[in-house]
């Protein structure tokens, strides 16, 4: 028996990266994958292959996650496909990584409605059918940035210190309904948005070493393995798992000194 067998999911940001890593684990495991996707192109590309490599059930949808109205039109269509959707994982995400007294106030808006009311937009759009059904689990990516300060990235760690308020937050006002929502605290993991970071510095060979020499295990994460955890957390092996963060760091966050 496949561990997510039938569950319709929807992934958001899932063209790419960690989301499109997260997309091909649940298909493996017998879920309906539904890809919720600025970029259309990549996620018709991604849902291809899925569908090719898995044989499972895959629809991408043109979704922004800034949007309230994209989102539910991304679920509308996934009820269509699938039927009811029994699994979230907010997943899409930027970087904004600014001085805070130079940022504009168009970048924190963008990282704001993004990497925060993406979430909640997400949220709000599944969330009435969880709890009429009485059963439900919402995935939410944060980051390490959640709990722990890097100077010079204002001020995406603000918002992702959000998505774990909100994800405790909506966590505890629906468990009675049986709604589980959590979220997953990756580290470094190697993806587009970690090479395009790498080759905004001065040396970008540079960088990326210095970036694994910090790491415990002398290397960065995988997609894949943050996936797994995703997949873990969504599952019925996780069922008194509850407003909570799983960190997948390789120990990172646990270093004090460098
Ligand atoms: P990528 O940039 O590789 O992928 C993000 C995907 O989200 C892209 O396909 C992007 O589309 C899509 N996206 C961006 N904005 C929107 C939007 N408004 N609506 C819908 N989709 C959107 O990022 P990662 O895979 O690296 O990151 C995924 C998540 O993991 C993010 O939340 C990130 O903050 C978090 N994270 C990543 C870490 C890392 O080291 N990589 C570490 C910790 C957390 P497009 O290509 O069109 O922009």
């Amino acid at each position: 028996m496949k561990r997510l067998a039938d569950k319709v999911t929807l992934i958001t940001g899932a063209g790419r990266g960690i989301g499109a890593a997260i997309a091909f684990a649940f298909a493996r495991e017998g879920a309906a994958v539904v890809l919720a996707e600025l970029d259309f192109e990549t996620a018709q590309q991604t849902a291809e292959q899925i569908k090719t490599q898995t044989g499972a059930r895959v629809l991408a949808v043109q979704t922004d996650v800034t949007q309230s109205a994209s989102v539910q039109h991304a679920v509308s269509e996934a009820e269509q496909a699938f039927g009811a959707v029994d699994v979230l994982v907010n997943n899409a995400g930027i970087n904004v990584f600014c001085d805070p007294l130079t940022m504009t106030d168009d970048d924190w808006r963008r990282c704001f409605a993004v990497d925060l009311d993406g979430v909640w937009n997400g949220c709000r759009a599944v969330l009435p059918g969880m709890v009429e059904r009485g059963a439900g689990s919402i995935v939410n990516i944060a980051s390490t940035h959640a709990f722990k300060i890097i100077p010079g990235c204002f001020p995406y760690p603000v918002a992702k210190h959000g998505v774990i308020g909100l994800t405790r937050a909506l966590g505890i006002e629906y468990a009675p309904r049986n709604v589980r929502v959590n979220a997953i605290a990756p580290g470094y993991i190697e993806t587009q948005l970690t090479h395009d970071w790498w080759n905004e510095q001065a040396d970008p060979a540079a960088a990326k070493q210095a970036t694994l020499a910090l790491q415990p295990m002398k290397r960065i994460g995988r997609p894949e393995e943050v996936a797994m955890t995703a997949v873990f957390l969504a599952s019925d092996e996780a069922p008194f798992i509850n407003a909570t963060c799983i960190t997948v760091d390789g120990g990172r966050s646990a270093v004090y000194h460098d």
